[in-house]
């Protein structure tokens, strides 16, 4: 079968597209710029990519740009959108490629009638953000939406981007009998399989690579095997509707510093907040849901060790 992948250089998507190769799809993957062998090399080296995968130049911002890449195709993986945290012009850099990029691509799967399904990468940035407070009780899930003029007001713009993102694509695969299902991972973590580091990935480097604090914050955490497993069952299992949220434990940085230091004993781990403030509680994410995608939830421990495993093969961390 043929399917296609949106931002198929990216940290998840690449692990999409080395599993798709596995199950044998031929796969039509899409990048900004195929020439660009620093970001392209690694799939190009997969196991299957010479017989079956088709590399093509989209820009989330050009009109009709996969019309006639995803024409032919009968699932649709769209993972591409920018994750950033530094930005200096949140609606060109974040915004308009997460929202006009995500109804673009959409629109082409409308079009055509091979595509039966479309997986959207969305994320828990969509999920969990709002007034609602989170404790160590309190269970989030798939019924929880994101409030865009929360992450608005707090100028959480890569939050703003994917929650913005999600609802434009409920709303046009309602309006156009576009058969949808999102993906909502939390922080993604696990070997990486690209050359360029990613901003998650980017998280644990932090951490490992002499800075003397950790962040104040509390994020749930799962392995990027995971996460690109759970694209390709929400497409091959039929009975798959909706959302799925993707979280193996929520931890605050402070624990996962716990779990490296034990890990890497010799490594100079931070033992303090980057601020005096208590820590943000910790809560809950349900699992129900996304079991039904028959998901392994690779335990944090393992996720991180591969993280600082594979950083350290691809030269990211100092030793
Ligand atoms: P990466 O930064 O590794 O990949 C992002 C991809 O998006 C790149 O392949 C990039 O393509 C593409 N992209 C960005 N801007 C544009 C644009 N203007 N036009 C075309 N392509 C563009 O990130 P991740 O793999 O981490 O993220 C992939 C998806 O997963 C995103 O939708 C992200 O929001 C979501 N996500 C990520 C999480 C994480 O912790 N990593 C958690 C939850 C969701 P190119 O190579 O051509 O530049």
């Amino acid at each position: 079968k043929l399917v296609c992948v949106t931002g198929a250089s990216g940290y998840i998507a690449s692990w999409i597209v080395k599993f798709l190769l596995q199950r044998g799809y031929t796969v039509r993957a899409t990048v900004r710029n195929p020439n660009n062998l620093r970001k392209v090399e690694h799939l190009l080296k997969l196991e299957g990519a010479e017989e079956r995968l088709h590399l093509l130049k989209a820009d989330l911002l050009s009109e009709n740009s996969f019309d006639s890449i995803v024409d032919g195709c009968d699932g649709v993986f769209h993972t591409a959108s920018p994750f950033f945290n530094n930005v200096k012009d949140p609606q060109a850099e974040l915004i308009d490629p997460a929202v006009k990029g995500t109804l673009n691509v959409l629109k082409s799967c409308a079009k055509s009638s091979s595509v039966k399904r479309v997986v959207l990468t969305s994320s828990v940035a969509a999920v969990a953000y709002n007034e609602r407070p989170k404790t160590p009780e309190v269970v989030v899930d798939e019924t929880w939406f994101s409030n865009s003029d929360y992450c608005r007001e707090l100028k959480l713009w890569y939050l703003l981007s994917k929650t913005l993102a999600e609802e434009a694509a409920w709303k046009f695969s309602k309006e156009n009998n576009l058969d949808l299902v999102s993906v909502n991972p939390a922080m993604v973590v696990g070997p990486l399989l690209q050359a360029e580091l990613n901003t998650s990935a980017a998280t644990i480097l932090n951490l490992i690579d002499g800075s003397e604090t950790f962040p104040n914050s509390t994020y749930g955490w799962i392995n990027v095997k995971d996460v690109a497993n759970a694209h390709i069952q929400a497409y091959e299992i039929a009975s798959a509707s909706g959302r799925y949220c993707l979280v193996e434990r929520v931890a605050h940085f402070s624990e996962l510093a716990k779990i490296l230091k034990d890990l890497y004993p010799t490594y100079q781990i931070p033992e303090k907040s980057a601020d005096d403030k208590p820590y943000v509680p910790t809560f809950q994410v349900s699992k129900e849901k996304a079991k039904s995608l028959g998901l392994e939830f690779i335990p944090l421990e393992v996720s991180l060790k591969e993280t600082v495993e594979s950083l350290k093969e691809k030269n990211f961390a100092n030793f």
